[in-house]
């Protein structure tokens, strides 16, 4: 990347946040009796919440320093690490957060890629948009937004030898998938504008992806180019060719981390519903142990009781098959508003939260945190 692009992507790095928790934003960042069931004990009292937090490692420069984070993570309330780390980082911590009583997940960036060796000797493998072009020639919305196309047995092949080589850790709880999605065809309503963007509908060079693979693996399965298609984003079926593009990567790699003990889990986007129609996720097909919907509320212009919605939106989907916390933007909750959020999200069925990120966490906010768990459990 050069050095303009650079000094973009550190201009994009609001409100304090690193490159890698900018990353993390998503690119430029029923109360059913069931519900309620899974909520309560069997004889009556409420279930400990289980908390998660993300973590990013440029956060922390010692040993020392991940040693007291995560001792104040479990303090106030906060079970889980999701570390965004190189493995042998990740190593080094194992020793730490067991010690802290933290359980240490290994957070990856996944289908967006700046790995050098993939970019220089396998360009094919990334996406192209409705208008053939590659988005490694010109990435849409920010230099960095180059995507791996799900389809490709290469990118599968590639992603499942990284998880591979991460479930070989001994002392790691698990593998959190980031970024294993589509390019945003469309961005959250309250980031449009920072790009000057309206996109009241698919326009053609956000729509990805028109790749070899996927033209040829769909006209076998259709029988049809998705290129010669009327109105491509109305064809259900195109469209449903690209969340099972993703799933089946997913599902694919379920097996590699639970053939080692590990969970496998994922931070998607808020409900099931914006995320099929942003970035083609169709999450409640995935077979994971957890999610971590990234409730970023102001991202969508909305506000605090929006996380309740969401959480049970997507708490219904699951139907039980795998537990949901709400992950929360903890610049945008003081104390108060942090309180709710957590009410409403365990009101609403989650089995906890997961905070983006720890590192901004303020100790009123922690204080917050650990009296609202306590709380809830009465
Ligand atoms: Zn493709």
């Amino acid at each position: 990347m050069d050095r303009k692009a650079n000094a973009q992507m550190e201009s994009d790095t609001a409100r304090g946040l690193t490159k890698r928790e900018f990353l993390k934003l998503g690119g430029l960042g029923a109360l059913s009796l069931l519900s309620i069931a899974a909520s309560l004990g069997a004889c009556g009292a409420r279930k400990k919440p289980k908390n998660w937090a993300w973590l990013s490692e440029d956060r922390f420069p010692s040993r020392d320093a991940w040693g007291r984070m995560f001792d104040k993570m479990k303090r106030h309330g906060v079970d889980a690490a999701l570390v965004l780390a190189k493995p042998d980082t990740i190593r080094t911590l194992v020793p730490v957060a067991r010690e802290a009583g933290i359980e240490l997940h290994n957070w990856i960036i996944s289908l967006m890629c700046g790995d050098e060796d993939v970019r220089k000797n396998h360009p094919d493998w990334f996406v192209v948009n409705r208008l053939g072009v590659s988005c490694l020639e010109k990435p849409p919305y920010v230099p960095y937004y180059t995507f791996l196309c799900p389809s490709r047995p290469e990118v599968r092949e590639y992603l499942a030898a990284r998880v591979s080589e991460l479930a070989e850790i001994d002392g790691l709880a698990g593998i959190h998938l980031d970024y294993i999605r589509y390019p945003d065809v469309i961005l959250p309503v309250g980031i449009q504008p920072k790009y000057n963007l309206v996109q009241d509908r698919e326009y053609p060079e956000f729509d990805y992806c028109y790749c070899p693979v996927c033209r040829q693996a769909f006209k076998s399965q259709a029988g049809v180019d998705p290129l010669s298609l009327e109105d491509p984003p109305g064809n259900a079926d195109w469209v449903r060719y690209r969340y099972d593009s993703v799933t089946q990567l997913v599902n694919q790699l379920i097996p590699l981390a639970h053939g080692r003990g590990k969970m496998l889990t994922a931070a998607v986007f808020p409900s099931p519903t914006i995320a099929r129609k942003l970035v083609r996720q169709d999450w409640p097909s995935w077979r994971l142990d957890a999610f971590h919907p990234m409730m970023y509320h102001e991202f969508y212009n909305e506000g605090v009781p929006w996380i309740g919605e969401v959480t049970r939106e997507g708490v219904e989907a699951l139907a039980g098959r795998a537990k949901l916390y709400s992950g929360l933007f903890v610049e945008w909750l003081p104390p108060e508003k942090l309180k709710r959020a957590f009410q409403l999200a365990m009101q609403n069925g989650a089995a906890g939260l997961c905070l983006f990120t720890a590192s901004h966490m303020t100790d009123e906010q922690w204080t917050a945190l650990k009296e609202a768990v306590r709380e809830f459990r009465g």
